[in-house]
C-alpha cells in the first residue's frame, strides 16, 4: 500500500506534464505581442555549455583519482544503443516532426515544445475569445498540478519505501570509489560549477538561488528519478519567483529535456572507469571524445529512468570501448539515476533566472537612456 503511493505521485506527474508544457508554451505564444523576447537562444547556450563543462569534470576528476573494478563477471546487459553521433541528432531532428498526438502520449518534449510553438505562432491571429479559451486550459492544467504536488509528501513516502525495499545497501558497497568519484563531480557541477555560471551572469551571491532550486526539487528528482516528471514542480517555482512566463513555460521543459549535467558526468565518469576495468588505455585524444560524445549523449537522452545508461553506449563505441563493459554499472544504475537527474534539474531553473535577471537589466537601461 505505501509502495503504490509512490507509483500513483509519479503516475500523476508524468501523466499532466506533456499537456500542462503543451498548453502553457501554446497560449504562452499565442498572447505574446510584437518584439517581445524568450531569449531562448542564451538558454539554450547555457544549457549546453553546462553539459559540456559537465562532461569536462568528469574526465578531470577520472584522471586525478582514477577508479577500477577488477573484473568478475560482465554479463552481456539487453540495451540496443544508438550507432553514433549521426544517429543521435538525426533521432532529436525525427523528434521534432513526430505526430503531436503521439509526442503528447509518449511525452516525446521535443516533439511537444516545436508543435506548441508552431500552433502558438499560428494562433496568434485567432480571436481574443479563443485565446482566452487557451489560456483557461493552461491554468486549470496549473491549478491540477498544484493539486497533485500538495499530495507530494505521501507520494514521496512511497518512493522512499520502493528504494529502501528493492535496492539493497550491499550492491554499493563494491563501488565505493566509483560512486565517490560520481558523487564529487556531480556536487563539483551542483555546487561550485553551476553557482559559478550564476555568478558570472549576475554578478550576485548565487547560493541562495541554487539552493532554492536545489532543494525544491531535490526530492522529486531523486526518488522519480525523472527530470519529464520535474518539469511540473519547476514550473511552480518559476512562479512563485515571478519569472517571465513566456521564457520558463519553454526554457524548463526544454532544460528537462537537454540540460542533463548530471547524465553527462556519469557518461564521462563510466565510459574513462568501464575502460580501466578492461585495462584499456585511454589517449588525449580518446578523452577529447568522450568529453564531446558524452555532451552530444546527455543532450540526446530523454529525462526518463534509466536513459543515460543506455545512451552511455554511444560514448563507449565512439572510443572503441566494448559495450558489454555496461554490465559493470547496470546493477546499480537504480542509485546512479538518482544522483545525475537530481542534477539534471538543478540547472533549468537558476537558468530561467538569470536570463530573466539579465532581461530586466536591460530594459532597465533602455528607460533610463529613453529619458
Ligand atoms: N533519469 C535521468 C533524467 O531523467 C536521465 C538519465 O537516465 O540519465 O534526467
Amino acid at each position: 500500500v505505501i509502495a503504490i503511493l509512490g507509483d500513483l505521485f509519479v503516475g500523476a506527474l508524468k501523466a499532466i506534464a506533456p499537456l500542462l508544457v503543451f498548453f502553457l508554451v501554446m497560449s504562452a505564444l499565442a498572447h505574446m505581442g510584437e518584439g517581445q523576447k524568450t531569449n531562448m537562444g542564451f538558454i539554450v547556450a547555457l544549457y549546453m555549455l553546462g553539459n559540456l563543462f559537465s562532461a569536462l569534470v568528469a574526465v578531470i576528476a577520472c584522471r586525478l583519482f582514477p577508479v577500477t573494478l577488477t573484473l568478475g563477471k560482465a554479463a552481456t546487459e539487453d540495451v540496443t544503443p544508438p550507432s553514433g553521433v549521426g544517429e543521435v541528432l538525426k533521432n532529436l531532428l525525427l523528434n521534432v516532426v513526430s505526430n503531436p498526438i503521439a509526442s503528447i502520449v509518449n511525452a516525446n518534449y521535443i516533439g511537444i515544445l516545436a508543435w506548441a510553438c508552431i500552433f502558438g505562432i499560428a494562433l496568434k491571429a485567432a480571436s481574443p475569445a479563443t485565446k482566452n479559451l487557451l489560456d483557461d486550459f493552461s491554468n486549470a492544467l496549473s491549478t491540477a498540478v498544484k493539486w497533485v504536488i500538495s499530495c507530494a509528501p505521501f507520494g514521496i513516502m512511497g518512493l522512499i519505501f520502493n528504494v529502501i525495499s528493492e535496492s539493497g545497501l550491499k550492491a554499493l558497497l563494491s563501488y565505493g570509489r566509483l560512486i565517490l568519484v560520481l558523487v564529487g563531480s556531480m556536487a563539483f557541477v551542483a555546487l561550485i560549477m553551476n553557482p559559478l555560471i550564476v555568478f558570472f551572469c549576475s554578478r550576485k551571491n548565487p547560493y541562495p538561488l541554487v539552493f532554492k532550486c536545489l532543494v525544491r526539487s531535490f526530492i522529486t528528482a531523486f526518488f522519480t528519478r525523472s527530470s519529464a516528471a520535474n518539469i511540473p514542480v519547476n514550473m511552480e517555482l518559476c512562479e512563485e519567483m515571478e519569472l517571465d512566463e513566456n521564457t520558463y513555460s519553454v526554457s524548463i521543459p526544454l532544460g528537462a529535456t537537454i540540460n542533463m549535467d548530471g547524465t553527462a558526468i556519469y557518461q564521462g565518469v563510466c565510459a574513462i572507469f568501464i575502460a580501466s576495468c578492461y585495462g584499456i588505455h585511454l589517449t588525449l585524444p580518446q578523452m577529447l571524445t568522450i568529453i564531446f560524445t558524452a555532451t552530444l549523449a546527455s543532450i540526446g537522452t530523454a529525462g526518463v529512468p534509466g536513459a543515460g545508461m543506455v545512451m552511455l553506449a554511444m560514448v563507449l563505441t565512439s572510443v572503441g570501448l566494448p559495450v558489454d563493459g555496461i554490465a559493470l554499472v547496470a546493477g546499480v544504475d537504480r542509485i546512479f539515476d538518482m544522483g545525475r537527474t537530481t542534477v539534471n534539474i538543478t540547472g533549468d531553473a537558476s537558468c530561467c533566472v538569470i536570463v530573466s535577471n539579465l532581461e530586466k537589466k536591460r530594459e532597465a537601461r533602455k528607460m533610463a537612456k529613453s529619458m
